[in-house]
């Protein structure tokens, strides 16, 4: 929403947020430069603004949709979710998932034995029975952790990625005398297009298909211990872009759940876990036909999922089972926002070739396109750098074409280059490694029309540290002049909770941006509270990481050569303050446009 001065608002309650509960973010980007962090030092850009309010409301909002789903079919079991720690594994978001979640038995899913670790320490919160769902390969540690988790009193389930891991996981409970309660991922046919869908279907990466999982149900039941399994598994992809593949990929699981308990007696059943690939409309067009957009909400997936077992359950008169969902992307992306802050704006070199100058550039790059068969003569070496020319050449008339038809139509506007207090590798990586667009905007002046044509550009040394896609597919975002007399500029780059933290490169030795923690405040009229500020890792934190040690490789190298050139008295000072701030250009003065 957008107020009354023009300002950029969250609706921390999301649909449920009523007109005046809005919290206006360029307060909150005020309130928060100044305010200190916990360790008392200033809040550095660029800032996540945290919103677990809304946190809340998504997960309320599932377990509500799928609470009616349930009601309205008739469906004589539960749902009962889990968050997966991989979309974003900061502790103040797996806390609140779990703390929000308590009441609905909600638990964690664990790809990793670090994420395993974070499950089993935050569960201990959660309610007993809470499902700790452990995914991804696993060696006989992962296992034996696992195991520890369910002595512990943690309903951890094993779900096996491969048939090898049933051994390891039969000599570790042997060992540890530990009983697992253990899930299998199906491998199905069902496929998602697009780029979340590649790692799918038969020939896909993960999982087992169905007749695999049948010889490990029968391998179970030799050794007698065939009560072991207990949840059958599968996510196709994230992002789902229609109901009908939702419906299909819950149907076509149902049908191995029911041989499994049919035909191979695995009476102990009790759930059906259908993964993530929730999804949510980033491009608000609600089509379903690009990796931007899903063309349903939250009601309609959960029914989907809920009819889809429901049926294929009647028709083999099995139980219905306990339904479970990893759904992430849906749960954290609106929950925070990275807020930008503009370093100057400067218009792109103005192209002064006329339309027949442009054309004859074009008329002689197609010219140079050699004929394919002399560079398949010359062997892979000359197929590939005639591949390479290929591509320079194509990307070359692509924006000779652009700029003429540019020249033709009269549209003569330049593009400005927007300089950003940012690293797209490490605060968007998703923007630079898959193309994924996030919906962006200024946080103020939004009652004043922008009239620029900017394109985002970063502080890294790298071509690719640009942003010039954008929502809606233009290649510029429409911005304001900049202009001190406003003070700073913040763009906002919405829906990035998921997935960019966790995700997010040391590209230059940038790192994590500061986060700060907003909640509505009593009273329900846009009033809010920062609840914690912490600054993103410093310059010491990030280079410590390529195992550097930091004093004595770093301090004492630079503190020898200062004294011998005796100006150490002047070094010391600025190699602590480099050291302890984050590596993002700190106290920039009012942004201007030139
Ligand atoms: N579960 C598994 C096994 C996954 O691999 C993923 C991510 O791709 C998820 C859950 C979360 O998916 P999403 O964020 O699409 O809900």
């Amino acid at each position: 929403a957008v107020n009354a001065e023009g300002h950029l608002c969250a609706k921390p309650h999301g649909l449920k947020t009523m007109p005046g509960q809005e919290i206006d973010v360029h307060s909150v980007i005020m309130k928060a430069l100044a305010t200190t962090t916990n360790d008392n030092k200033k809040v550095q850009f660029p800032v996540i603004l945290r919103f677990p309010d809304v946190l809340e409301d998504r997960l309320n909002t599932l377990h509500a949709a799928f609470r009616s789903a349930i009601d309205n079919s008739g469906y004589k079991s539960r749902y009962q979710g889990v968050f997966p720690v991989k979309v974003n594994q900061n502790k103040a978001v797996v806390q609140d998932m779990v703390n929000f979640g308590y009441s609905e038995s909600y638990g964690l899913e664990a790809g990793s034995k670090p994420e395993l670790l974070i499950a089993m320490s935050c569960l201990t919160k959660a309610q007993p029975g809470a499902y700790l769902i452990c995914n991804g390969y696993k060696d006989a540690d992962y296992i034996a952790l696992a195991l520890s988790a369910r002595a512990m009193g943690l309903n951890a389930i094993i779900v096996l990625e491969m048939e090898e891991e049933l051994d390891i996981v039969i000599e570790q409970s042997k060992m540890l005398g530990i009983e697992p309660v253990i899930g299998v991922r199906a491998k199905l046919l069902t496929k998602i297009p697009g780029h979340f869908g590649s790692t799918a279907g038969k020939d896909g990466k993960f999982g087992m298909l169905a007749e695999k999982i049948y010889e490990v149900a029968e391998k179970l039941k030799k050794m007698d211990k065939l009560h072991w399994l207990q949840l059958l598994h599968f996510h196709v992809g994230s992002m789902i872009p229609t109901t009908e593949i939702v419906y299909n990929a819950a149907s076509e699981a149902t049908g191995i759940y029911c041989n499994l308990v049919n035909e191979h007696g695995a009476k102990q059943m009790t759930t059906l876990d259908c993964g993530g690939g929730l999804g949510i409309d980033y491009d608000g067009t609600r089509s379903g036909n690009s990796d931007m957009s899903v063309a349903y909400g939250m009601e309609q997936y959960a029914s989907s999922i809920v009819q889809a077992v429901r049926l294929k359950c009647e028709y083999n008169g099995v139980p219905h089972p306990v339904l479970c969902t990893e759904s992430g992307r849906a749960m954290a992306s609106h929950h925070s926002m990275i807020i930008l802050e503009a370093l100057s704006a400067i218009p792109e070199p103005q192209d002064e070739d006329t339309a027949e100058q442009l054309l004859s550039k074009i008329q002689d790059l197609h010219s140079r396109q050699q004929p394919r068969t002399a560079a398949v003569n010359g062997g892979d070496a000359d197929m590939c750098s005639h591949a390479e020319d290929l591509k320079k050449h194509g990307i070359e008339m692509y924006k000779l074409g652009k700029k003429l038809s540019k020249r033709v139509t009269g549209d003569t506007q330049p593009i400005y280059n927007y300089h950003m207090n940012l690293s797209i590798f490490t605060l968007v990586p998703d923007f630079w490694g898959i193309k994924q667009l996030f919906p962006m905007m200024p946080v103020s002046r939004l009652n004043e029309k922008p009239t620029l044509m900017g394109t985002l550009v970063d502080i890294t040394c790298d071509s690719d540290g640009k942003i010039e896609k954008f929502i809606g597919g233009g290649e510029t975002l429409p911005l304001h002049p900049l202009d001190p007399k406003h003070g700073g500029y913040y763009v906002a780059v919405l829906l990035s909770g998921a997935y960019q933290e966790a995700l997010a490169c040391k590209h230059n030795l940038f790192s994590g941006p500061s986060i700060v923690r907003v909640k509505a405040a009593k009273g329900g009229n846009g009033a809010f509270e920062i609840v914690s500020a912490d600054l993103g890792p410093t310059s010491e934190e990030i280079i410590s990481t390529m195992r550097y040690d930091v004093m004595k490789d770093i301090s004492s190298v630079i503190e020898e050569r200062a004294k011998k050139n005796d100006v150490w008295a002047m070094v010391e000072p600025l190699m602590t303050n480099g050291l302890t701030t984050m590596p993002y250009l700190n106290e920039y003065k009012a942004p201007k446009t030139t």
